[in-house]
Parts: C-alpha cells; sequence; structure tokens
C-alpha cells in the first residue's frame, strides 16, 4: 500500500518513527517498544537508518518487515544515500522488496566530515529518481519548517524540495519544530510552490534536557520563550520536564489539527510510555 493513499480529508493521518537498537544492544530489545507502540494503532512506523552507528546493515530491513509481518502495521523503511554506490542502493532496494517492504523514506543523509561522499547520488531527489525506475515503492521525503542547515535560504530550500518532489516524492514528513506558526507559515510557501503532497508534521516530545540540547544542536530548531521557560523551570526534575514535555506536544498537536493539517508523525524515541501518554490525549482529535 503506496502511504499516500492513507491521506484524506476526513481524517488526520497519526504515525510513529522508531530507530534500531545501538550496535551493542541485541536488535531483539526493539520488539518491547513495539509490543507497546502496536496497541496505540498508528497508521504506519517508520524506521530510521544509520542511528548509532548502524549504516549499510540490516537493521532498519529486519525491523520494517517484523513490522509488517508481526505486528501487521504498514512500515516505513528509511534510506541515506550519500555514502553509497548504486549497486549498494540496488542491494538494498532488493532485499526490502523482498521483505514485502512499500514504502521507503529517501534520504541524503548526513555528510560525514571525516568521509568523502561518495559521488553517486548528491541530493535526495538523485535517490529518489533512482527508487522510481527501480519500482515498485512509495516513496516520501523529508523536508525542514525552518528551512534545512545547508540551505542559504528557506526560499532555496523549498525549491529544491519543488525539485525532490517532481522527482517522484508522494509524501512529506518534517523536521521537528517547536513553533507551530513556523510550520504554518512554511507551509503557506510549499503550497505557493507548487508542492501538493500531504505532509506531515514531525513532532517531538521532549522528555529530558540532553536530548533537547543534542537535537537542537543537530538541526538547529528555534526554541520559543514558552519552551525554554519549561526546560529552565524544570531541568532538575526529570519526572516534571518529562510531564511538561508531554504536554506541550499535546498542545502542539491539538493547534496543528484544529487547523488542519495532513498528518501527525511522532518521534517516539523508542519511549512508548511517551507516545501512549500523547495518543491517549489526542485519539478522539485524530478521527473527528
Ligand atoms: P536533501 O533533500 O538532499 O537536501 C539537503 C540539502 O541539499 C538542502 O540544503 C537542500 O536545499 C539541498 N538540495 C537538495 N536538492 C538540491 C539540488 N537539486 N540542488 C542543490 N541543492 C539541493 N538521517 C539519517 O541518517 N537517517 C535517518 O533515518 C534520517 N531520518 C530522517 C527523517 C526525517 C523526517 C528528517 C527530516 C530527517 C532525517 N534524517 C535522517 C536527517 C537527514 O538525513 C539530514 O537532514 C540530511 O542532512 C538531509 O537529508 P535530505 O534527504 O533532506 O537531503
Amino acid at each position: 500500500m503506496n502511504l499516500a493513499s492513507l491521506f484524506n480529508k476526513n481524517r488526520v493521518v497519526y504515525s510513529f518513527e522508531v530507530f534500531p537498537p545501538k550496535k551493542t544492544s541485541p536488535i531483539e530489545t526493539i520488539y518491547n517498544t513495539l509490543d507497546e507502540l502496536e496497541g496505540l494503532k498508528p497508521d504506519f512506523i517508520s524506521v530510521t537508518y544509520g542511528a548509532g552507528g548502524r549504516t549499510s546493515d540490516t537493521a532498519t530491513c529486519d525491523i520494517a518487515a517484523a513490522i509488517k509481518n508481526r505486528y501487521h502495521i504498514e512500515p516505513l523503511a528509511h534510506l541515506t544515500c550519500v555514502n553509497d554506490t548504486k549497486q549498494e542502493i540496488e542491494q538494498i532496494l532488493s532485499r526490502l522488496k523482498e521483505n514485502g517492504i512499500e514504502n521507503i523514506l529517501a534520504l541524503r543523509g548526513d555528510k560525514n566530515p571525516d568521509i568523502a561522499p561518495r559521488k553517486e547520488f548528491k541530493h535526495s531527489a538523485d535517490l529518489v529518481a533512482f527508487i522510481k525506475e527501480f519500482g515498485g515503492f512509495g516513496i516520501s521525503g523529508a523536508c525542514y519548517p525552518e528551512g534545512h542547515p545547508d540551505a542559504q535560504s528557506l526560499e532555496e530550500d523549498i525549491n529544491n524540495l519543488k525539485i525532490k518532489v517532481d522527482a517522484g516524492v508522494d509524501h512529506l514528513i518534517t523536521q521537528l519544530f517547536f513553533d507551530n506558526n513556523l510550520f504554518y507559515s512554511f507551509m503557506d510557501k510549499v503550497r505557493a510552490k507548487g508542492i501538493a503532497v500531504p505532509v506531515e508534521a514531525g513532532i517531538m516530545p521532549v522528555t529530558n534536557k540532553a536530548q533537547i540540547e543534542r537535537m537542537v544542536t543537530l538541526c538547529g530548531a528555534s526554541l520559543p520563550s514558552k519552551f525554554t521557560k519549561m526546560m529552565q523551570r524544570f531541568e532538575h526534575s526529570p519526572a516534571a520536564l518529562q510531564d511538561a514535555g508531554i504536554a506541550y506536544a499535546v498542545d502542539q498537536i491539538v493547534d496543528l489539527i484544529s487547523r488542519g493539517v495532513d498528518g501527525i508523525h511522532l518521534y517516539t524515541m523508542n519511549k512508548p510510555y511517551v507516545a501512549r501518554k500523547i495518543t491517549e490525549s489526542i485519539s478522539g482529535l485524530i478521527n473527528a
């Protein structure tokens, strides 16, 4: 099933992201997380690629296959290309196909300053075109409400996003953001550019201070004062910060759904408790 077929105006698509366990942990640890996420009935679950140093291995494919065959939920397998050859990508696509995976989030991946990127895939649009030619997959892509850090401006980034979508992307998922107004302004620009595919808002519930500092350094998301005040007030009380982070995410989601967002993609950080609390608070809104 192509994930784009899930989107219609009558309901909001609700999905999760998980990541493979670190190389030092057995792959089976992810099943405890998935056992709990299954009951929350997401429309699909995406699985990251390359997290924790696991690149070019089969963890993403194996977990995506389990999501499909063991949990009977549609998987979305992430795939990066900047460090791979066409032959390597072809092997991964064949393996995904053999395992019944039908949707891929096509990404460039972050450039590693210590490794010269391979030349065969420069941008994610090159991977999108390659997957399209390979055939048999629905293709999703990433987008950035505040612009990708490599881009000179948001406008330039949206021009490049149009190239990517025109290459064959059916559905977009945003980078995390904490200020909904940035998302709304981004969406106005995206639609004005003629990008018509569904866009899911990526929401990351913040549950500890170190995590948010790492994320913000990586992706450069801006922090509204309401958010920084919350962090300052509760930084020394992990339980209170977790409650506040969940409440903040719920508040963002209520506002997004009220304003007609196509979908919500929850970065679960493999924390089913947090995903459950949020889902319990918003499940009535998803189907309203
Ligand atoms: P691109 O779409 O190629 O864009 C990257 C930069 O190149 C942008 O500045 C863009 O404007 C520019 N650009 C794009 N096309 C062109 C063009 N034709 N000409 C000139 N410039 C161009 N990383 C992982 O390693 N594993 C994951 O599983 C993963 N999952 C992610 C999921 C989501 C929802 C998001 C938002 C990001 C994820 N990332 C992941 C991070 C992602 O790999 C990085 O943000 C990476 O730096 C860019 O990937 P991209 O696919 O957006 O790149």
